[in-house]
């Protein structure tokens, strides 16, 4: 679902301004979809009265405008969801903290799961051209030795001067354009001793900007 998608469920569902600002992470959607229903759930024309919604500095900001007689209770209830959206993952949803940690260039409520994606995404858009030219060696070097040398062994020997975070992430970004040279190539069968060529010749055809839509 995109966000427009996401906007037009609310206003559909719950009477929301279709000209609102509704614009944020993902993993928040259950969260604001909650707020969007409560409030028309209270007063029909509640909804109509949000303005935007948005993520600023890693925090979610609901912009509420209503004088109506539920006042109190609305601006509580909003203010509660936005510090609630401080232990949710603003990717997944799931329960998480703020975090500016290496790759985030901002502070953002992000899981593990989720950051570690994060950086293996990085690694895929940042160092392609590297990790292109690694998947080629590694074919060479396959067929030098005469069978496939084992993805994570070649990976992390490959970077090994890079911190144990960014070499396990460019493991991971590696063994994905591997095993995307796999589907190329055989869905099913096992590798052949053969097909060393087979692979290099393919190595040209990887579309990262794919791969990293993926894992996204
Ligand atoms: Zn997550």
């Amino acid at each position: 679902m995109t966000t427009s998608d996401f906007h037009k469920r609310l206003v559909d569902k719950y009477g929301a301004d279709p000209d609102a600002e509704i614009d944020f992470p993902r993993g928040w959607r259950t969260l604001v979809e909650t707020v969007f229903k409560m409030l028309h759930e209270t007063d029909l024309e509640a909804a109509l009265k949000v303005h935007q919604v948005k993520e600023k500095f890693g925090h979610l900001r609901i912009h509420l405008e209503y004088e109506g007689p539920h006042a109190d209770r609305f601006f509580q209830y909003v203010a509660a969801a936005e510090d609630r959206a401080l232990r949710i993952c603003n990717r997944c949803g799931g329960p998480s903290h703020m975090r500016s940690d290496w790759p985030l260039k901002t502070t953002e409520v992000m899981c593990d799961t989720c950051l570690s994606a994060a950086r293996v995404r990085d690694q895929l858009d940042r160092r392609r051209t590297e990790i292109v030219a690694a998947v080629r060696d590694w074919c060479a070097k396959s067929a030098a030795a005469g069978n496939w040398i084992t993805t994570s062994d070649y990976a992390l020997h490959r970077w090994r001067k890079d911190s144990e975070i960014k070499r396990e992430s460019m493991n991971q970004a590696f063994r994905l354009v591997v095993s995307e040279l796999d589907i190329m190539v055989t869905k099913n069968l096992k590798k052949q001793v053969s097909d060393f060529e087979v692979y290099q010749q393919l190595v040209d055809k990887i579309d990262i900007d794919e791969i990293i839509k993926r894992v996204s």
